[in-house]
């Protein structure tokens, strides 16, 4: 339940900014981007002139958003980055829960002097902010945006403009209403979102069919020559070397959504995905049913997340992680069998 005592705050706080920052988390997806443009451009409407930072580059699918231009990249504008953090008198923290999540910035924003507001789906967010919007019943960080709009008693000022970045949010993070979209809530915002004009299936085309020829060929090799199943476990996953990244010229996003593909394999329900980069193997769990990816993945690869999609990284190489992986698998087989 969103209180009524922290939307006046955020109201006072919206009303009084002077530099408002929007900052996402680290390789920020459809719905980190689609949540930091949409409320950029409400903070246009309300006569503000904000800065969106995002601490890395992300996938040149998500270019065509409305606002793109304006989005700062830490990584290759670092001093002014941290100036802006530095001026900064209200920073709103979208779609992550910990400081750790931007991925080099997190002592810079916690040492921001600016009021922090955090707006996010995630569970247990980290006590780094003055106000916290924290909320797991929404399907991404964009729906709940939507919801804090419409407390606000600003319903009125969400255009089409801001409905595209709220929609690619929302479209994103529930993988096309296939998961994490059981709540009717989520298709009350849609149908307000499709009334002001959105276009949802240019947007599920500049999304999803947009991808380069290279990464249809490495999805397909990845399926054929990478994907390693165990029955016994329900389990299966994708691991790839940096060496495959390289002959398939991989570009951030490409191996977007490639952990899901298992999952639609009859009685498999956990998946993984391993990606190796130079200091660290970067990896990616998904689950349906009970199985709680977010605690596996806190528990013993640095990491979480929701329970059926969450990440984490390895600091070990490839081969160790893999075995390390497949010694838990025999670890959770009992939690494994009853998941479903
Ligand atoms: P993805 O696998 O698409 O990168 O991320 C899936 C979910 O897991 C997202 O909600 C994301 O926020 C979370 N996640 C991914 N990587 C990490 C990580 O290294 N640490 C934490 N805490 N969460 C992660
Ligand atoms: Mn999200």
């Amino acid at each position: 339940m969103i209180l009524n005592k922290d939307i006046k705050s955020l109201k006072t706080i919206i009303d009084q900014a002077q530099k408002p920052l929007i900052i996402t988390h680290y390789n920020p997806d459809g719905d980190a981007i689609g949540s930091a443009l949409a409320f950029y451009h409400y903070l246009i409407k309300k006569g503000k002139d904000p800065v969106v930072v995002t601490p890395n580059d992300y996938p040149e699918f998500l270019h065509w958003m409305p606002g793109n231009d304006k989005v700062i990249v830490y990584k290759r504008n670092c001093g002014t980055v941290l100036n802006h953090l530095k001026d900064a008198d209200v920073i709103f923290a979208l779609d992550f829960n910990d400081p750790d999540r931007t991925n080099g910035l997190e002592e810079y924003l916690k040492e921001a002097p600016g009021k922090k507001v955090l707006i996010d789906h995630h569970p247990e967010p980290s006590d780094f902010a003055d106000l916290f919007f924290s909320h797991t019943e929404y399907s991404s960080t964009a729906e709940l945006i939507y919801k804090v709009i419409e407390e606000l008693g600003d319903a009125n000022l969400i255009d089409k403009t801001i409905g595209e970045c709220l929609y690619t949010g929302i479209m994103t993070d529930t993988g096309s209403f296939n998961y994490n979209s059981s709540y009717p809530y989520t298709y009350y915002v849609v149908s307000k979102l499709l009334e002001l004009g959105v276009n949802k299936d240019r947007i599920y085309w500049n999304v999803y069919d947009n991808y380069s020829i290279d990464r249809m060929r490495l999805l397909g090799y990845c399926l054929n020559k990478k994907m390693e199943v165990f029955p016994e476990y329900h389990a299966a996953y994708i691991a790839i070397t940096k060496e495959e990244l390289k002959e398939f010229n991989f570009a951030p996003g490409d191996s977007e959504g490639f952990v899901n593909y298992p999952l639609s394999i009859k009685g498999i329900f956990f998946t993984a995905i391993f990606i190796e980069k130079d200091k660290h193997v970067k990896i990616s769990f998904r689950s349906k049913g009970k199985f709680p990816t977010n605690k596996f993945a806190e528990e013993h690869f640095n990491g979480g997340g929701h329970v059926n999609a969450s990440g984490g990284y390895s600091y070990e190489s490839l081969d160790n992680t893999l075995m390390k992986f497949k010694e838990l698998l025999e670890d959770f087989k009992e939690e494994l069998n009853n998941a479903m």
